[in-house]
């Protein structure tokens, strides 16, 4: 049995931030998460992508956002239990929680903060008799590093903004890129649409549409795609390629956090927001993209917030009746858990004449 402080669900930028907030107030973390790997959507499906609203980064790679996440909360020695998802959870006579992953891993805590995001990241896939076997062997839903691709031939499909960005991307990479889409007209960014326009008339990409990949070929790994075009005079022919991504979105799915009977609105978790960000049931917060409330924004800074007030009231749920005094760290500076410690600078304030 893992025992700390808050068990946190997701360990995307929002569940990383609060365990920093978490360390500041003493209290310890515990991070679950169903992929193998930190960072949430920033690693899973931007990570090379630049984000630009993270206050005191003018730019800023998700990847590297992660990685600067993971150091700041290193300090505090978070535990992590990854590649594995959250599946149930009991409420104890203690009031505490007993939470179960699909391993069977159980994790104890008298707080539960659910930063799950999106949920469990499952891809919208394009309805292909084979695709499941060509999964890893030609075929991705996510492109991690574009590395992968140089000097590739490579086939996506899909019409809003990842198919457009990542086609303008990889066409300085890739050997080939083919951009197929259902319609004539993408969803994505107006300037987006131009680039792709431009990147097909200097031939740096071939634009088929109105199209639809219907199959794939090859036999250990995708050697090409089968293109249904209803102008085109043969209707159905091959596209050879060494890659096949298709870029349809997420389809957000709770997973089994749908079940814990928190109350769920449009496939999130509504919280007390006016106060901290708790659940229905005392104890779970939900925090990050995760939750709803009037006035919610799915973005990395909203989920830093959520996070710090979130600390605060299980801070408070920990220690009943103890007065919580806010520190600023430039005054009070950081004692780590692994002993480390950032002295606060010993003049902090400038007299002004
Ligand atoms: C292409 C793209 C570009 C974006 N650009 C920006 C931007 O420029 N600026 C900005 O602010 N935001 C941006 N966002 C949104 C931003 O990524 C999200 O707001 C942010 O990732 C939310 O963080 P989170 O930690 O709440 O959730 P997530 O990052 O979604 O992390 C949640 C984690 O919880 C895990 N999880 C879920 N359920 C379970 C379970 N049952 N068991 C175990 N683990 C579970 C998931 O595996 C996941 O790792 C962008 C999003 C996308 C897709």
């Amino acid at each position: 049995m893992i025992k700390t402080d808050i068990l946190i669900i997701g360990a995307g930028p929002t569940g990383l931030f609060a365990v920093f907030e978490a360390g500041l107030l003493k209290l310890k973390c515990h991070l679950i998460d169903a992929l193998p790997q930190a960072g949430g959507q920033c690693s899973e499906i931007y990570p090379k992508k630049p984000i630009y609203d993270i206050p005191g980064f003018p730019e800023i790679l998700a990847d590297d956002l992660t990685k600067n996440l993971l150091e700041q909360c290193k300090q505090f020695e978070p535990g992590f239990t990854l590649g594995e998802r959250a599946e149930t959870i009991e409420k104890q006579e203690d009031g505490s929680f007993i939470v179960t992953t699909n391993k069977g891993t159980k994790h104890q805590a008298p707080i539960v903060a659910i930063a799950g995001g999106l949920g469990s990241f499952e891809p919208r896939k394009p309805l292909i008799n084979n695709i499941e076997s060509f999964e890893d062997k030609g075929v991705e839903y996510f492109i991690k590093d574009p590395e992968k691709y140089r000097n590739k031939r490579v086939v996506i499909s899909g019409g809003g903004d990842s198919a457009l960005d990542w086609s303008i991307f990889l066409s300085d990479i890739a050997s080939e890129v083919t951009l197929i889409h259902r319609r004539n007209e993408f969803r994505g960014a107006l300037d987006s649409v131009d680039k792709v326009q431009e990147l097909k008339n200097s031939g740096k990409i071939n634009l088929i549409t109105p199209a639809e990949v219907i199959g794939i070929v090859g036999e250990h790994h995708v050697k090409a795609v089968v293109v249904s075009q209803a102008e085109h005079i043969e209707k159905e022919y091959e596209v050879e390629c060494d890659h096949f991504i298709p870029l349809f979105g997420l389809s957000p799915k709770l997973g089994p956090i749908a079940n814990w009977g928190l109350e769920i609105e449009k496939n999130a978790i509504k919280v007390n927001n006016a106060l901290d960000y708790q659940t229905n049931i005392p104890g779970i917060f939900a925090i990050g993209d995760v939750n709803t409330y009037p006035g919610k924004l799915k973005l990395i800074l909203c989920g830093f917030h959520e996070a710090t007030l979130m600390c605060q009231a299980a801070y408070q749920i920990l220690n009943p009746g103890k007065k919580y005094v806010l520190k600023y760290t430039t005054v009070s500076g950081i004692d780590g858990f692994d002993g480390s410690r950032k002295e606060a600078p010993k003049a902090v304030v400038k007299a002004i004449n």
